[in-house]
């Protein structure tokens, strides 16, 4: 399972990547909306987790690329602690699953595995949707 880690706050981002290393993931690191946005839109992930609050491009803006591009990858969007309104606009914007900071590192592995087991059914339906269509 690869992911792509996006966030600009170097201690939390290498915390995020030992854990998630430890975890069996291989991981890749972006620390600006820029080079996320180009990793994310080239790169084979099974996930990706994305601050919102990132530098040259934020979160939100990467994440509307992602998905006007027709990218499905499933994205667990950080967010600032506290504030609804992001994870509104998050998830408005196309994010699967947020978690507030400061989080607990078992709860972003805990999301991450549900988003990533919940993939497969997401193919089975659109794969019955398109027999059903034929
Ligand atoms: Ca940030």
């Amino acid at each position: 399972m690869r992911l792509l880690i996006a966030e600009d706050e170097p201690i939390l981002a290498r915390q995020l990547e030992a854990a998630l290393t430890d975890a069996g993931y291989a991981v890749d690191s972006a620390s600006d909306g820029e080079r996320a946005d180009f990793l994310g839109a080239t790169e084979p992930y099974d996930a990706i987790v994305l601050d919102l609050g990132l530098p040259k491009v934020d979160g939100l803006t990467v994440l509307r690329r992602w998905r006007d591009a027709g990218l499905a990858v499933p994205v667990l969007v950080l967010t600032a602690r506290d504030s609804w309104h992001e994870k509104v606009r998050g998830i408005d914007s196309g994010a699967d699953d947020y978690v507030a900071k400061p989080f607990q590192m078992e709860e972003v592995l805990a999301r991450l595995r549900g988003l990533i087991s919940l993939l497969p059914l997401a193919v089975l339906w659109i794969l019955a949707a398109l027999l059903l269509a034929l």
